[in-house]
């Protein structure tokens, strides 16, 4: 191999490892960004579709609730006036394996910062997402007419996630 021929690679290598760390950085800005505004979103009072009653939105207003489908979860906000559920997404077995993937690449590629852990992580966070998609659409029929209807009802952002 000739000598240009190797300063070409090593220098589209070094291109390709600054690209991935600026990806990187743009998620952590993207994830950051978030974190605002759902600071921002415990701060703002929800009002509770049953009762009409106010309230702080915050951590522990967010309960998890089972299914008549087997492994199927109903996360959502309870009301502390009424006790009424405002349902906000299901999650399912699909979405916490993807989940887990999502863990476990995320370690490998903050330890390593090579492309390749980026891409694995990268394919991770999709197929979460597919999962989550693929989930609202299959069990929105477990919803009562009266919730699903009301889509201004849900006060958690659609990127909620209190997991990740
Ligand atoms: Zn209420």
């Amino acid at each position: 191999m000739d000598n240009s021929k190797q300063v070409k690679e090593a220098f589209e290598q070094a291109q390709a490892e600054a690209k991935a760390v600026r990806e990187a950085k743009a998620i952590q800005q993207q994830n950051e960004a978030r974190q605002v505004e759902a600071a921002r979103n415990n701060k703002l009072e929800i009002k509770c579709s049953s009762c009409s009653g106010e309230y702080l939105l915050s951590k522990k207003n967010i309960a998890r609730r089972g299914t008549a489908v087997k492994g199927v979860i109903q996360i959502g906000v309870v009301c502390p006036h009424c006790e009424h559920f405002a349902h906000s997404y299901f999650e399912t077995p699909a979405m916490q394996k993807a989940q887990g993937q999502i863990y476990r690449t995320k370690f490998v590629w903050e330890r390593s910062r090579n492309e390749r852990a980026w891409k694995k992580l990268k394919a991770a966070q999709k197929k979460k997402q597919i999962a989550h998609d693929r989930a609202q659409a299959r069990f929105a029929y477990l919803l009562p007419d009266a919730e699903s209807s009301e889509e201004d009802e849900n006060p958690l952002p659609a990127t909620h996630n209190p997991e990740a």
